[in-house]
């Protein structure tokens, strides 16, 4: 590393971190103008490391440089909103075996702005209408098990919900206003009905389904797995494991529905869709994000997490009554996920008050935790800050009882 570099690598990593130069982190930031200004510092900002991983509060994930050389280059010209979108779009779809894809203000714009193309299709009357259904389908299917906050992004758009559990239920409930058939996919596993007989049923009906996979990379096929298996619409986040712009995503799927999506977006005005606006930066960040994740070595970032959680585990258990278990997530954020645990009696430390001290102590760490004890996450961590946070932990642990 040059010493220009280091300089400007030491002015922004948190106090005390002690990285060495092989330790240096990724930084998605202009080489140039790195150095003039420090926004963290100036306004007083708490930087951490990131064992917690992508949360929306704590700004989710870092963008490769890549990604910002992308949205540095094209910041420099003027490009029509629309014919970005066609290009990109082109790409994207390409790349995730759909047959037309859109970049969105993130997995919950691509939500609203399908939901909108399938209630309105191209008519001006109706997109101008919305969220007022005139003329339109009104309901939405999911499954009782599915129906989280996420669904709010479709009610937006003035639709109702329907829950159902059973496929009789499903069956029944099917009508004459059911506008879309929708599925969660981090609740596959708690609801009756599969990705399959969910896609089946749309077919049978003619009736559109989309699925929300926001969190749902790793692994990388699942870009594609939904398209190939018959959904009409895929939102996913940009911003989660992608490491694109916090603020993009992507809504893929049939040509005519992203059409019809498009129709209530930006640049467009009058529409529902006009505050979901994603500037050409974001549009080709995501692009380059996309590329730069299908092209990586995933079995070797897969045995490097392990090797980081397993580091971490290690070093934990040197405190007596300490265990851990390291647990993978079979849907959403699928990243070996390190839980420590520990004698709450023998310790006399409470999860909330080491999650506290690690938050407080020097670099700042997030982690999570619950009754048990904390669970953490690599997979957002830079180079070499796994270290730092196995010492952390070790120290504080050491400090109780
Ligand atoms: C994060 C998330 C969303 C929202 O995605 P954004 O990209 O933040 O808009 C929607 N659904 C699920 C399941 C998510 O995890």
């Amino acid at each position: 590393m040059k010493r220009r570099d280091l300089l400007r690598y030491l002015s922004v990593a948190p106090l005390g971190a002690g990285l060495t130069v092989s330790g240096m982190p990724v930084l998605a930031e202009e080489k140039e103008s790195a150095l003039k200004k420090d926004y963290i510092k100036e306004l007083g900002l708490r930087s951490f490391i990131n064992a917690a991983g992508t949360y929306t509060a704590m700004t989710a994930s870092l963008m490769y440089p890549e990604v910002m050389e992308a949205i540095n280059a094209v910041s420099k010209s003027y490009i029509m909103l629309d014919e970005v979108q066609d290009k990109v779009g082109e790409r994207i779809a390409q790349i995730c075996k759909a047959e037309a894809a859109t970049v969105t203000a993130g997995c919950w714009s691509a939500m609203v702005l399908g939901m909108a193309g399938v209630l309105t299709g191209t008519d001006p009357k109706k997109i101008a209408a919305l969220p007022r259904l005139d003329g339109m389908k009104s309901e939405v299917i999911v499954q009782k098990s599915h129906n989280s906050g996420y669904v709010h992004a479709l009610t937006n758009t003035g639709v109702r919900i329907i829950e159902i559990e059973t496929r009789e239920e499903l069956e029944n409930a099917i009508g004459e206003s059911t506008a879309m058939l929708w599925f969660l996919n981090a609740h596959a596993n708690l609801g009756k009905l599969t990705h399959q007989e969910w896609v089946a049923a749309g077919k049978n009906h003619a009736i559109p389904v989309m699925i929300d996979i926001a969190a749902d990379v790793p692994p990388v096929e699942n870009l594609w797995r939904f398209n190939e298996m018959g959904f009409d619409l895929v939102c996913i986040s940009g911003g989660k494991a992608l490491r694109g712009p916090q603020s993009a995503g992507i809504l893929m799927g049939r040509k005519d529905l992203i059409k019809a999506a498009r129709m209530s977006a930006p640049p467009r005005g009058g529409t529902i869709g006009r505050g979901m606006k994603v500037n050409k930066e974001e549009i080709v960040g995501m692009l380059a994000a996309l590329e730069k994740y299908i092209s990586m070595d995933h079995d070797k970032e897969w045995t490097s997490w392990m090797n980081q959680v397993e580091h971490i585990s290690a070093v934990a258990k040197k405190r007596a009554g300490v265990h851990t278990e390291i647990v993978v997530p079979p849907l959403a954020n699928h990243t070996p996920t390190l839980q420590i645990q520990w004698e709450q009696e023998q310790l006399k430390l409470k999860p909330a008050d080491l999650q506290l001290a690690l938050r407080n102590g020097s670099p700042s760490i997030e982690v999570l935790s619950n009754e048990k004890g904390i669970s953490l996450t690599v997979f957002m961590l830079r180079d070499g800050e796994y270290k730092m946070v196995a010492k952390r932990i070790l120290e504080e642990l050491n400090k109780s009882a």
